[in-house]
């Protein structure tokens, strides 16, 4: 089991999920973040530090976003860790 970051996290400037993870399980796709399914450990910390509402836990994944799942899997392993907040807005 694992959280899942959804469409609503596109674009994102703010990347505040990243610093209360505690298993450093975000990963930096460049226009999203995505969750690695190994890392998480389900504590729930990064759903509320979100200020788009764009993390669910998998199994509570709206349908529309359910393609997600196994995006975050895939993309988290092609992309780089993130633990710290980006610096300033890219847009
Ligand atoms: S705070 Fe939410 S919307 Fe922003 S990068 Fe993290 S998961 Fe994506
Ligand atoms: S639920 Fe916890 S371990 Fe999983 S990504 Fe969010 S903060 Fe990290």
């Amino acid at each position: 089991m694992a959280h899942v970051v959804a469409q609503p996290c596109c674009d994102c400037t703010y990347t505040e999920c990243v610093v209360v993870c505690p298993a450093g399980c975000f990963h930096d796709g460049g226009r999203m973040l995505y969750i690695h399914p190994d890392d998480c450990i389900d504590c729930e910390a990064c759903v509320p530090a979100c200020p788009a509402n764009a993390i669910y836990h998998e199994d509570k994944l709206p349908a529309e976003w359910s393609p997600f799942r196994d995006l975050n899997a895939t993309m988290a392993r092609q992309c780089a860790t993130i633990t710290s907040r980006r610096a300033a807005a890219t847009n």
